[in-house]
């Protein structure tokens, strides 16, 4: 509905602005788990939370608008919404997976799903020569997140759908790091969109939840017997924390990429750091790709320093990030995927992917960009000092 209005203004005026019965003008959190059914004969629109909730409809309405979709899904987290979507594969399926996928997805890929019989091949989607060697007959889901973490790389999205076509499969693209405001894989030809709506959508890191849109009926009825069947909903309240996230999602990312830019421009050019991965500098591989996809760079950039020793150092003297794991929030967020999301990777494996032990990735939030320059302008000044 209302084409002719902008992202930025469907952001505040979908169909539940208004409630219809009282006339407020936000979401009423409909805090129950079941409803009163009138008569016996006729089967009601919501008879138990797990199936459909009066506030979980809003938002699930909400992101389908804005993704282009005509169903979407809200999950108890993005964990949830990917492993549920997961579940529309069956035992002898084989599903193409990014290399540089969320941790998370991994674990549930190689750890989970493949005690399943669902079998799995990790690929640099970068290199469509290499998806196209690895599609098996039985290959069904290619998966895909763009821009990657933490390097930002840039898998081109439409080439992707076009050889899961070309071979009868289908595309799911976890579109956590832009969000529906700077990229919509839907438009694109992509099946199923994933969030982590924990970063971005909700934007102020107060709440776990997660997000399917599909722009097909038939999908959107498997994957609906899918969430009502495995469970694993979000709760009335968390929705609307992600509703009411939602309306400010285009100031904030204005605001956030405006500045993560400046500083990927600031920190390129400063002698402690080695090299700056961010999809909206030119230099950057995937550029091109990325910037016919997507509206621009986005709010998170990488950067390399020496070593591990400096990235302790600046982790020490910055004031304004959070150090922390996670993404997409109000406070920019530093993190270190070395001991935080790739931990786990081993080292070799790790440094193979250029994930080395001076990699830092900040998320860039909504402080000022002179006060935040100046924050890590000091921390590194203090780093070179040492070096
Ligand atoms: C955080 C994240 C997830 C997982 O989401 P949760 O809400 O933490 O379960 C999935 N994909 C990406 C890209 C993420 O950043």
């Amino acid at each position: 509905m209302h084409d002719q209005w902008s992202f930025q203004t469907k952001l505040i005026h979908n169909k539940h602005k208004v409630d219809p019965t009282t006339g407020a003008v936000s979401v009423a959190i409909q805090q129950a788990s079941t409803f009163h059914q009138q008569t016996l004969d006729e089967s009601p629109e919501f008879d138990y939370s797990r199936s459909g909730n009066p506030t979980r409809k809003a938002l699930e309405e909400a992101i389908a608008e804005l993704e282009g979709g005509v169903r979407g899904f809200a999950f108890a987290s993005g964990m949830a919404a990917i492993s549920t979507a997961f579940l529309l594969l069956s035992s002898g399926d084989h599903v193409l997976v990014t290399e540089d996928v969320y941790g998370g997805t991994y674990r549930i890929v190689a750890d989970v799903l493949s005690r399943f019989g669902i079998e799995y091949t990790f690929v640099d989607m970068t290199d469509l020569d290499a998806v196209k060697a690895n599609i098996r007959p039985n290959t069904k889901v290619i998966y895909i997140e763009t821009p990657s973490n933490p390097l930002l790389k840039v898998t081109d999205i439409r080439a992707i759908v076009q050889l899961a076509k070309e071979n009868g499969c289908l595309t799911f693209v976890d579109n956590t790091f832009m969000t529906p405001a700077l990229q919509r894989p839907l438009d694109l030809g992509a099946d199923i969109v994933l969030h982590s709506a924990t970063k971005f959508l909700a934007g102020h890191s107060d709440c776990l939840a997660g997000l399917a849109v599909v722009k097909d009926e038939k999908l959107g009825e498997e994957l609906y017997k899918l969430q009502n069947a495995f469970g694993a909903v979000l709760g009335p309240h968390d929705c609307w924390l992600v509703l009411r996230g939602l309306k400010t999602l285009h100031v904030r990312l204005d605001q956030s990429v405006k500045t993560a830019s400046q500083l990927a421009e600031f920190l390129k050019k400063h002698p402690a750091i080695k090299k700056v991965y961010y999809p909206g500098l030119h230099d950057h591989p995937g550029s091109d790709i990325h910037l016919r996809q997507s509206v621009n760079g986005g709010a998170v950039l990488s950067f390399e320093l020496e070593d591990e020793k400096a990235v302790k150092i600046l982790a020490d003297h910055v004031q304004l990030p959070v150090f922390a794991v996670s993404l997409g929030a109000v406070e920019s967020i530093l993190s270190y995927p070395a001991k935080m999301s790739h931990a786990a990777m081993p080292k070799e494996e790790r440094i193979k992917r250029g994930i080395t032990d001076g990699l830092l990735r900040l998320s860039v939030g909504l402080e000022n960009f002179e006060d935040l320059k100046n924050d890590l302008e000091s921390g590194l000044s203090t780093v070179l000092a040492y070096q």
